[in-house]
């Protein structure tokens, strides 16, 4: 009930929540005391969280930031959600993204944009912005996001949190809205890293409903939690340090550097060369395989439908004039266009060859490093407006943060300290393939 009278005090002004149902919460909470009356109660029991927009939720409007699925109420729960469900934590509500989580600043969400909580004239970042700014503004303890090419690191960086992108495929993509299927990868949002690391303990798992779901062992994330630092190789990649860094991002990557090396760590410099094709080769697949996703919105079988057509073909033609946003059109076009015949060889062959270079620098790199470091974003949270209206220039603000989902490696972002105009700006943590409780436990030493 605290959470509650919070999100309605102060979710007027944030716009980080779309859907809250005090009823449906309250009644999880009661089941979660009933648990605990019981002594069935886990570690999490009654917990309150938070899910980005895109997890398919039972009973709940699942809109993924967009008209066209503005009236549709999920059937069923996400993979996610069940074990959520199942570790009896308490649904606060569904938190505000960009529309089909596009976008790297929140401001493409139908339900308008979200505000950053430090500062109501900045964005919180994209496109998990809602749940990065629940968070930060203690709307919630911890939510979900997402996370296809920076959206959970990028606002849990500008919102002064934590937030985990897992190796592609620990987490199950069941009932998880798709934008481009093999770089999609859900995640936690908390104030800490140990939040975090207690929360994959709950959502990580083998599911056979994703077809890339990993079979693997089952793992405890908190492991590593408190191991010395001592010996840790830390690269930084010199590339991530050049032209288009922002000073006061630089100073303080550099000072939590500083930190690590007195916890222990050594720090050495890498190379990762392909890192500004991650832009555009990531500009290609993204769209490429969201153009092929998002071809299920027809108006047939769920979401918005144009309530005035004549034949079929002007059917399909009005509802998706209607029901998709700017930035969403943008993506199919780019994505059909790239995937035509003629085109195909030049443009998404070529991107999907520069994928595995990027994937081969990491590995390079990991052959002298444990984990690498860096910034999230150029800069910290730019206003509100600034960039929305030039596509090009807020591409290049996910520069740092591309080539991880491209490689499918996991990345964190943890709070690391403040730019001039006092907004928060986080470090980057970048690990090899199930690094995960090592990353944590980098992050946890540093807070
Ligand atoms: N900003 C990137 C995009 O618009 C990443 C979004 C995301 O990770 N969902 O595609």
């Amino acid at each position: 009930t605290d959470y509650l009278a919070r999100i309605a005090a102060l979710n007027p002004s944030l716009n980080a929540y779309v859907s809250v149902d005090a009823a449906k919460t309250l009644a999880e909470a009661a089941a979660a005391d009933a648990a605990r009356a019981a002594g069935t109660a886990g570690f999490l029991t009654g917990v309150p969280l938070a899910y980005k927009d895109i997890f398919c939720q039972q009973g709940w409007k699942t809109s993924c930031g967009s008209k066209m699925l503005d009236n549709f109420v999920a059937p069923y729960d996400a993979h996610v959600v069940e074990k959520c469900r199942a570790a009896c934590l308490v649904s606060l509500g569904r938190t505000n993204m960009d529309e089909f989580a596009m976008g790297s600043s929140n401001e493409n969400s139908f339900y308008g944009a979200v505000k950053n909580p430090w500062d109501l004239a900045a964005i919180p970042g994209g496109s998990s912005g809602g749940s990065a700014a629940a968070v930060a503004a203690r709307l919630a303890p911890a939510a979900l996001g997402t996370d296809t090419g920076g959206s959970i690191r990028q606002p849990a960086s500008h919102c002064g949190i934590t937030g985990i992108k897992p190796t592609y495929g620990v987490v199950s993509r069941f009932g998880m809205v798709a934008y481009a299927s093999s770089l999609d990868q859900g995640g936690p949002m908390a104030q800490t890293a140990e939040d975090c690391a207690q929360l994959m303990n709950v959502i990580a798992g083998f599911d056979e409903r994703d077809s890339t779901s990993l079979e693997r062992a089952a793992e405890d994330y908190t492991r590593e939690l408190g191991q010395p630092l001592s010996g840790l190789r830390v690269g930084l990649p010199r590339e991530y340090f050049a032209d288009g860094l922002s000073g006061d991002v630089a100073s303080v990557i550099e000072n939590a550097v500083n930190e690590l090396k007195k916890l222990g760590a050594e720090v050495v410099e890498v190379s990762l060369p392909n890192t500004e094709l991650s832009i555009p080769a990531y500009y290609v697949i993204a769209p490429a395989e969201a153009s092929s996703n998002l071809s299920r919105y027809d108006g047939v079988r769920y979401g918005h439908r144009a309530a005035e057509y004549g034949d079929l073909t002007e059917m399909y033609e009005k509802t998706r004039a209607e029901g998709f946003g700017s930035e969403v059109k943008r993506r199919i076009l780019v994505g059909t266009y790239v995937l035509s015949h003629g085109y195909y060889d030049a443009y998404y062959l070529k991107a999907q060859k520069i994928r595995r270079l990027i994937a081969g620098d990491f590995q390079r790199a990991f052959g002298d490093c444990d984990v690498i470091l860096g910034p999230v974003a150029p800069t910290a949270a730019f206003n509100l407006g600034e960039k929305s209206g030039d596509p090009v220039q807020m591409y290049l603000s996910d520069v740092y943060t591309l080539s991880v989902n491209l490689a499918g490696l996991p990345a964190m972002s943890v709070p690391a300290g403040f730019a001039a105009n006092g907004r928060p700006v986080g470090l980057q943590i970048i690990g090899n393939y199930f690094s995960e409780a090592k990353m944590l436990n980098v992050a946890h030493q540093f807070q």
